[in-house]
């Protein structure tokens, strides 16, 4: 038996399904879980000491590549300083100040410790703020584990959803309308119809969690115009894609302002570090200024922190994205080129430093054209992959993270990689 299944083994006496967050349980592909030791830039090792380029960098934090020295020296500097204080620290207004100036459309900034925490309390916050209820999400759109958004569309057109876990009771989703995601007909209906009554829209304006489906321009302009009309809050949804897909994420890309931004991964840089921030009339709703509680015993931890902000100067060096953006592009260029020359429904899709790999003829724009794909071709490929040393993402339904390390030698690795597995399963 591999060092990896004994772990396996282990970990689902003490833990359920083995492991602290489903998706890495190997699900939906089958097998056993890759125990992870240790990484360094593009690569990871594990258990068994079998190497691997690794695509899901953290499931999107490590956009420098693992370990990076100059985040470890960050780290260390900052723990030997002491681990948490519950008090404020110079280095958490030295952030602030350093997301406010990097997203134009926040104003001000709140420091959480997940995505979930800052998708949650910006909810909360819309809620507060517009003393209204009603919420619209769009399926397929994963924004944390919050109850009233872990709901999946209801079975008419503008209907209020149902919860996708069980536990949330429908009583807490019952205000969350959701709606097709890069259908602006159906938020117009939603619009007309509810519009009075609706706090917020929450969006991955480039979504990441059915696999990575691009918004249109029209879509989010739509939902800007609506929200505006209607004195509803805009909250993008950027814990995957801001610092990901662009300096300023996928707001600076579309050249649309929200009202409100969650973020999270890239600007912990592998610690645990998020936020929420936006217009600072609406964040003033927030404790102490305002009624709209929110805390944290962890929230702004030193050394998080310190692995953040040293993220966020390295990211800033001069060709960072277009390097990013080249390599990533390179990939995807590679992929789809696999797909004509052997001839299968085989695609691949960039922006930034974030792609999707699809088993179908053409890039998905839908989540309806997403459920179309081929799961069980992506299944056997992501053995093969595994087999030849490439660690994906495992799961058809999920975007795929390159970091500054992975070079072209690595990127064309991969590729040859990529053509054997596509050999091997067709
Ligand atoms: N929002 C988006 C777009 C995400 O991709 C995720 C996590 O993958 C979250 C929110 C939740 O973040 P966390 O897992 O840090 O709670």
């Amino acid at each position: 038996m591999s060092s990896n299944e004994i772990l396996f083994q282990r970990a689902q006496r003490s833990t359920p399904g083995g492991v602290n967050s489903p998706v890495r349980a190997f699900h939906s592909v089958g097998g056993t879980p890759r125990f992870i030791k240790k990484a360094n830039g593009p690569y990871i090792w594990d258990a068994d000491d079998k190497q691997y380029i690794d695509y899901i960098g953290s499931w999107g934090p490590a956009i420098l590549g693992h370990a990076h020295p100059s985040v470890i020296e960050a780290v260390q500097e900052a723990a030997a300083l002491g681990l948490s204080f519950g008090a404020p620290t110079e280095a958490e207004v030295l952030m602030a100040e350093e997301i406010c100036r990097l997203v134009p459309s926040i104003e001000q900034v709140r420091l959480v410790s997940s995505g979930t925490e800052a998708t949650m309390s910006a909810l909360r916050l819309a809620r507060g703020a517009t003393k209204r209820d009603k919420i619209v999400k769009f399926e397929g759109c994963y924004h944390g584990h919050a109850d009233s958004l872990l709901v999946k569309a209801g079975s008419g057109l503008l209907t209020f959803g149902n919860p996708t876990s069980s536990g949330v009771p429908n009583d807490f989703t019952k205000h969350t309308l959701v709606l097709d995601y890069n259908n602006c007909e159906q938020l117009e209906a939603a619009f007309a119809q509810f519009g009075s009554e609706i706090a917020c829209v929450i969006v991955e304006p480039v979504a990441g969690n059915m696999n990575l489906i691009r918004a249109t321009q029209q879509f989010l302009e739509t939902m800007r115009k609506l929200c505006t009309e209607h004195s509803s809050i805009l909250i993008f949804d950027e814990v995957m894609c801001g610092f990901r897909v662009s300096l300023g994420g996928a707001q600076e890309i579309y050249n649309i302002q929200p009202d409100l931004t969650a973020l999270g991964k890239v600007i912990g840089g592998g610690l645990p570090v998020a936020a929420f921030g936006g217009r600072s009339d609406i964040m003033a709703h927030l404790a102490p200024l305002g009624g709209v509680y929110q805390a944290g015993t962890l929230s702004g931890n030193p050394v998080a922190v310190a692995c953040g902000l040293t993220t966020l100067k390295l990211i800033q060096e001069s060709d960072f994205y277009s390097k990013l953006s080249h390599h990533t592009k390179l990939l995807t260029d590679g992929l789809n080129g696999l797909g004509q020359e052997l001839g299968i429904d085989f695609c691949a899709d960039a922006i930034g430093g974030m792609f999707g790999i699809y088993f179908s003829k053409n890039v998905p724009t839908s989540f309806a054209e997403v459920m179309q794909c081929d799961a069980e071709s992506f299944k056997k490929f992501f053995h093969a992959m595994l087999d030849r040393g490439i660690y994906l993402a495992p799961s058809a339904f999920e975007a795929g993270f390159v970091s500054a390390s992975h070079s072209e030698s690595v990127i064309k690795t991969t590729i040859a990689a990529a053509r054997e597995a596509l050999l091997e399963i067709s």
